[in-house]
């Protein structure tokens, strides 16, 4: 027999948005139960030095987010690691399918399920996942070392991921389809700085090449965006970093979106189109997506759920 829970504030997401949102509705008495997802900690446990959440000058990431999820703890959240696999929204409480047969019932519902890396969408990229190529360089720089890379990408994930993987590899080239960066100023010349990376501008990877014995990546072929022209480029490791789309699967149906699967909150509101049902963090905000901005959200769904609650009493 699966068990069932019941809380008045159910919080998905284990994110900075999922924590701060469990500190605010702990505090509030409403005695908050967070399912962690398959991530626990969220996105910020995939990299190394975080430099601008304000009272850190310098924090790993996965520091970061134990200390948040401390703080949600002692506060009095109860913390699960689950997966919600499903939301009946048409029912009052909600109800929430897990993957480990829990059903949990909820008055409101905190959605902070974050976003997740996007891929080329190549089949050879596919092919050789977890086996050359991967989405995470904290995750498996270490198997690079003294080898040639290439990362993808050009905003402030790729510039960082690049950065990192000097540490391991022998050379770093960056890949941006175009000749401008999109990440901070900082980093940029963090990057310019660095004599083991080379940008390669205008130009897309049109496949990943490898062997099948033993399994690995040998290349990337690449075409320039204006010339067409194409060349190969040795690597053993191809780190894609193009950016992150919401991860809206539990709601896509049932809830407005815009810009690309981002939940729609009202203006200056986590509040969706369901009452009781709030969003925060990178699952609604196609703009900032920063740690910081995400946190800001969570306190602002918690209060609004705490609200909600009141009022339906
Ligand atoms: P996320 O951190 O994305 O967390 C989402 C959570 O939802 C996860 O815990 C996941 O397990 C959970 N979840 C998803 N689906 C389900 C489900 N079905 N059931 C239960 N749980 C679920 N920002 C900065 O401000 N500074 C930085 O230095 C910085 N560095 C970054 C470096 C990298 C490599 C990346 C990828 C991002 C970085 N960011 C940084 C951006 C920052 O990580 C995000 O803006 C922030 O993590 C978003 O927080 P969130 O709480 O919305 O969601
Ligand atoms: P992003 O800012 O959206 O940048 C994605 C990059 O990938 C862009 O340069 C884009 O090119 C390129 N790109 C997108 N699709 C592509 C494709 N199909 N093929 C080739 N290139 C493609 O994503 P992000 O760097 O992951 O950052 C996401 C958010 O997290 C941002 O808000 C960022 O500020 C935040 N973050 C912050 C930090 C930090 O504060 N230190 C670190 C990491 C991430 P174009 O430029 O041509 O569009």
């Amino acid at each position: 027999m699966s068990e069932t829970r019941h809380t008045k504030v159910l919080i998905i997401g284990s994110g900075p948005a999922g924590y701060t949102a469990a500190v605010y509705a702990a505090r509030a008495m409403i005695e908050p139960i967070l399912v962690q997802g398959l991530e626990p900690g969220g996105q910020l446990t995939t990299t190394t030095e975080v430099e601008n959440y304000p009272s850190f000058i310098d924090i790993q990431g996965p520091e970061l987010m134990m200390k948040m999820e401390e703080h949600a703890r002692a506060m009095g959240t109860e913390i699960i690691g689950d997966i919600i696999t499903s939301i009946d929204f048409d029912q009052r409480p909600f109800v929430a399918q897990s993957d480990s047969g829990t059903v949990y019932t909820a008055d409101s519902i905190i959605l902070a399920t974050g976003a997740r890396a996007k891929w080329l969408g190549l089949e050879s990229e596919e092919a050789f996942k977890g086996f050359g190529v991967s989405a995470c360089a904290t995750c498996d720089g270490f198997f690079y070392r003294g080898k040639e890379i290439v990362v993808i990408g050009g905003g402030n994930t790729a510039v960082e991921e690049a950065l990192f993987l000097t540490n391991f590899a022998s050379k770093v080239t960056l890949i941006h389809r175009r000749d401008e960066l999109r990440s901070e100023k900082i980093l940029q010349d963090r990057l310019f700085k660095n004599p083991k990376i080379e940008p390669l501008w205008f130009h897309e990877v049109e496949e990943v090449l490898g062997d099948e014995n033993p399994k690995g990546v040998t290349g990337v072929r690449v075409k320039h965006t204006k010339t067409g022209e194409t060349q190969v480029i040795d690597c053993a490791g191809v780190f894609v970093a193009i950016g992150h789309a919401p991860a809206n699967e539990l709601v896509k149906d049932v809830l407005d979106t815009h810009m690309g699967g981002y939940v729609v909150t009202q203006p200056d509101s986590t509040a969706t189109s369901i009452p009781g049902v709030f969003a925060a963090g990178d699952l609604t905000d196609h703009k900032y997506r920063q740690a910081v901005t995400s946190a800001g959200m969570g306190c602002m769904a918690a209060l609004e759920a705490e609200r909600f609650l009141a009022e339906q009493e």
